[in-house]
């Protein structure tokens, strides 16, 4: 498999092994890759104020977000670090974060139960497939919050909901294109969570979409409005017509996991025999990667999947935010990074890998060791038919 020269700076490196594995001009988002970026993200962490300003949009200095969701996504900060991280935060803030953080635990045992089905209404009947452009760029609302995914691959949860729920709710576009164009932009891109916030936001997973309308634009982005040329002929000024959506076949597998241990992968390390290296994945690229951990004396491996970046066609950012994650381990360890194919080298090789609550980590076979997903709780048997009825089945 080709090598990717670490040593290159990531546009050279993006221009020379990545042609036709990326979607836009090649650019580099303002949040940096890398485990010492993520320590240094967490280092200054401060909730204070989080549970009124978490929604703010603009101008940027009132947002209360914390910007952590790339560090969280690829484990460069578990959930248990983050959650153990705000204890000495004002009690409000401190749960409201916490709450957040359950969110995403949530959206990672859902996606490891249901798998692809998160791609289908889980619940609901929202629009999955109709045509269309669901983000018409003459709002200035709607241009200044696509801009923002396009330029920083990054959004505040509210300006999510606003794009998905325009996409879908108000302009009756299929919501599986809408939230595939937002992942693509997405550093924090996962399935699990961005298939869930389309859902929760579309409807798909309560049955009450969120209407987005010119009132929460004035409210969390004052003064947005008076610089729009449709000012005096705002397409949202009412919210849409609320609808109920009609129940889809309601499906078992929310209500029970039959196979909660293979959901969850293994509590312990599984070796069946010695590993010459070390695999990371893309749901786990931090320092403390469990079997990074377990393996100090091995030799780091990363593989871009060239298949599944020729199909998916991410933003170049995504991509740059990889190569900066791995350089920045490479300072520490070495780190060897190919193109390819990752389950065919851990086939021919012996390696040593962690555990990921994705579908996808089923291709992955004749591994030398396993290590445990270090998840914040536990997966559970019980119900994930919404985030209260999965989070009631935990005592904290
Ligand atoms: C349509 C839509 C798409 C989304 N796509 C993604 C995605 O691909 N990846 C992703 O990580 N999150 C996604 N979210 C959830 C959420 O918007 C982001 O996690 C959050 O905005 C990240 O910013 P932050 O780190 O400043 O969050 P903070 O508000 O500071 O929260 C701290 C952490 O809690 C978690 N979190 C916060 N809100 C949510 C939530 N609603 N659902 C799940 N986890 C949450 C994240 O890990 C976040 O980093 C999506 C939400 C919506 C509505």
């Amino acid at each position: 498999m080709p090598v990717i020269d670490l040593s290159l700076d990531v546009h050279a490196l993006i221009e020379k092994h990545f042609t036709g594995m990326y979607s836009g001009e090649i650019g580099v988002s303002s949040i940096g890759g890398g485990q010492t970026a993520a320590y240094k993200a967490l280092a200054s962490l401060d909730i204070s104020g989080y549970a009124n300003k978490r929604s703010e949009v603009l101008p940027k200095n009132r947002r209360g977000a914390t910007v952590l969701s790339p560090y969280i996504r690829h484990n460069l900060l578990t959930l248990s670090e983050v959650f153990g991280a705000v204890k000495h935060a004002p009690f409000k803030d401190r749960e409201k974060f916490r709450d957040e953080l359950f969110w995403q635990e949530y959206a990672r045992h859902l996606y490891a139960r249901v798998g692809t089905r998160l791609f289908e209404n889980l619940r609901f009947d929202a629009n999955v497939v109709s045509p269309g452009d669901g983000w018409n760029r003459d709002m200035l609302c709607i241009n200044e919050m696509v801009s923002e995914l396009e330029n920083d691959g990054w959004l505040v949860n509210q300006t999510r909901m606003w794009l998905a729920s325009h996409w879908t709710v108000r302009n009756d576009v299929g919501w599986l294109a809408g939230q595939e164009l937002m992942f693509r932009e997405l550093l924090d891109g996962s399935r699990a969570a961005n298939l869930l916030g389309w859902q929760w936001t579309v409807g798909a997973g309560t049955g009450k979409p969120y209407g987005f309308a010119k009132w929460q634009v004035d409210k969390r982005a004052p003064g947005l409005c008076t610089a729009c040329p449709l000012k005096g002929n705002c397409p949202i000024n009412e919210f849409p017509e609320e609808v109920s959506l009609r129940q889809v076949e309601r499906d078992p597998i929310l209500d029970h996991d039959a196979d909660v241990a293979s959901t969850a992968g293994p509590s312990k390390p599984v070796f069946t025999r010695d590993a010459t290296h070390v695999l990371l994945t893309i749901d786990s690229l931090g320092d403390n990667d469990p079997a990074l951990k377990a393996n100090p004396d091995l030799p780091a491996v990363f593989v871009f999947n060239e298949t599944a970046l020729t199909k998916l066609q991410l933003s170049s950012r995504r991509i740059a935010f990889y190569i900066q994650t791995l350089q920045d381990l490479n300072t520490r360890r070495p780190v060897q990074a190919l193109m390819g194919d990752p389950y065919l080298f851990a086939r021919e090789n012996a390696v040593a890998v962690t555990y990921a609550p994705v579908p996808s980590f089923k291709k992955f076979v004749n591994l030398a060791e396993v290590h445990p997903y270090p998840w914040l709780r536990q997966p559970h048997a019980g119900s994930v038919r919404s985030f209260s009825s999965w989070r009631s089945q935990f005592k904290s």
